[in-house]
């Protein structure tokens, strides 16, 4: 989709859209230069209307929000136009107020929409994320614009209402474009344009009505953010990647935690303290409600951010443990938590007195089950077995009981080991025989079992088990035995007589 190149008619929009703006802003001012204004906005509004007409987009509702908002700002443009060169009048407050106005809320739903096409509306850390660029943007604003604007308003409400709202525009515009940044989703040319108009607007926008307010706007320059954002508007809308500017890149496009994204945290959430500091230094008068209250939120919102990334965290590493604990294939704990658990429940034998059994189980000629239908049917049949065992266990009242334990692991490969703690001997023959005969698909077990004597290590006991299920194997395979007692000399491990399974 980022292949996707501009063509022609995109690059001859782009050069001649620069080349009239900056034409217009050089121009004296005047009813020429208005004109000129206005058929460069009501221009890039048509182009707009080619370019979504064009590519078909994927959501094209949005397109068409933003289209709609850049039209009826153009429409503004020319009232104002209108009221000042042809009527000579210049009303306030004007009914370009409330054009201009409707086009903030337009082209924020247009991006609202691009928002929730990019997978934006379940994404709870990119909303903190934009709602802590937004409250500080809004402290700046605050400062710098909407206190001194309701104080230069005085008493006239619709003058106060005015000064309030052109800024609550731009911090609307300014919360959408960040939250549109934060989404997940391929950073094509068109979304790089789309990012860089409303920036063009919010600038033009600020410096509009800073220099308004202090009394040192002088049309000209000040105005040529606002062409090249209606240029740039048009020309997202004409790139032929605007057709994808709706796709979220996909289930792996979540969004990531970039260095940018820590540093632009940082900084916007040192706004409120940065404030305070800047206007103590030049000895400004104190926003301290405002700087207060700014702080208080942001605060909470990092916090917030702070606990979504913790929890995250907790998350991974749980479902980390839970990987390196079980076994891939048959759920089962795998080689590394029946050691632990052998060792745990050694602790348990020696403190409670009980008995503790060892078994291991293999299955009789596997290789040749695997040879005749196949790997993945003996990869069933271990999954199979070992969800028989587990329920032969708990239907044998094995697993049950505050003095009985039984846990079933994978050992490797084909074997699976046993722990069998509160089971004497034979008892704990007798629990394998069981599970034995539930092995599904008429295969064969053979199995060997060694009860711990208390002494000996988790390895030893071990051998003594599997030395068991070694003679078992030779002595026919299908049956279960009972190793001997642990010898007293280093002179190789004891196996019991047949105890047929
Ligand atoms: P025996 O009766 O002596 O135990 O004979 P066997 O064929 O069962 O024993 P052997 O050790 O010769 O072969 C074990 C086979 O188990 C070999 C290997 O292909 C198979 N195996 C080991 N792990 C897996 C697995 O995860 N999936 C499948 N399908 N086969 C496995
Ligand atoms: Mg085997
Ligand atoms: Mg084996």
């Amino acid at each position: 989709m980022s292949r996707a190149r501009p063509d022609t008619p995109f690059r001859l929009h782009l050069a001649v859209g620069v080349v009239l703006s900056l034409v217009c802003v050089l121009l004296p001012v005047g009813a020429g230069r208005d004109a000129l204004y206005t058929a460069i906005s009501f221009g890039c509004v048509a182009v707009m209307v080619v370019g979504v007409r064009r590519h078909a987009p994927l959501a094209p509702g949005g397109w068409w929000l933003v289209t709609a908002g850049i039209a009826v700002w153009a429409c503004a443009d020319l009232l104002w136009a209108v009221y000042t060169w042809v009527l000579g009048t210049s009303p306030f407050p004007s009914p370009a107020d409330v054009l201009y106005l409707s086009s903030y809320v337009l082209i924020a739903a247009g991006f609202w929409r691009f928002v929730r096409a990019r997978g934006g509306h379940g994404d709870r850390e990119g909303l903190i994320d934009s709602a802590i660029f937004t409250v500080g943007f809004v402290l700046i604003s605050w400062v710098l614009l909407m206190r001194p604007g309701l104080e230069a308003a005085g008493d006239s409400t619709a003058a106060r209402v005015l000064a309030a709202a052109y800024p609550l525009g731009d911090v609307l515009l300014l919360a959408l474009l960040v939250r549109l940044l934060t989404t997940a989703g391929a950073r094509t040319a068109a979304f790089r344009w789309l990012v860089a108009a409303n920036a063009l607007l919010l600038v033009a926008d600020s410096a509009y009505q800073y220099t308004s307010m202090t009394g040192t706007y002088s049309g000209g320059l000040t105005s040529l953010p606002w062409l090249l954002g209606y240029v740039a508007f048009a020309a997202a809308a004409l790139h032929p990647s605007m057709r994808h500017l709706a796709d979220g890149g996909g289930a792996e496009g979540g969004t990531r935690f970039t260095r940018g994204r820590l540093a632009a945290l940082t900084l916007a959430s040192l706004v409120s303290p940065g404030t305070l500091l800047l206007q103590l230094a030049v000895g400004a008068q104190l926003e301290a409600w405002a700087v207060a209250l700014s702080s208080v939120v942001l605060f909470l919102l990092v916090v917030m951010r702070m606990s979504g990334l913790l929890r995250h965290l907790e998350g991974q590493a749980s479902r980390l443990a839970d990987l390196a604990r079980t076994d891939a294939l048959t759920g089962l704990p795998n080689r590394r938590t029946s050691d632990a658990e052998l060792e745990r429940l050694q602790t348990r034998s020696r403190a409670e007195g009980s008995p503790l059994c060892v078994a291991v189980l293999d299955l009789d000629r596997f290789k040749a089950f695997n040879d005749t239908f196949g790997h993945q049917a003996g990869d069933r049949l271990l999954v199979q077995s070992a969800q028989a065992w587990r329920g032969a266990l708990e239907a044998g009242g094995a697993a049950a009981g505050p003095d009985r334990t039984a846990l079933l692991g994978r050992w490797g490969g084909e074997e699976f080991v046993l722990l069998l703690l509160g089971h004497d001997l034979p008892a704990s023959v007798a629990v394998v025989q069981a599970l034995a005969a539930t092995t599904p698909a008429g295969q064969t077990v053979s199995a060997g079992v060694a009860r711990w004597d208390g002494l000996e290590s988790a390895a030893e006991v071990f051998g003594r088990a599997d030395a068991a299920l070694y003679a078992a194997k030779t002595g026919g395979r299908d049956q279960v035995r009972a190793a001997g007692p642990a010898p007293v000399a280093e002179d190789g491990p004891a196996v019991e007589p047949v105890s047929r399974g």
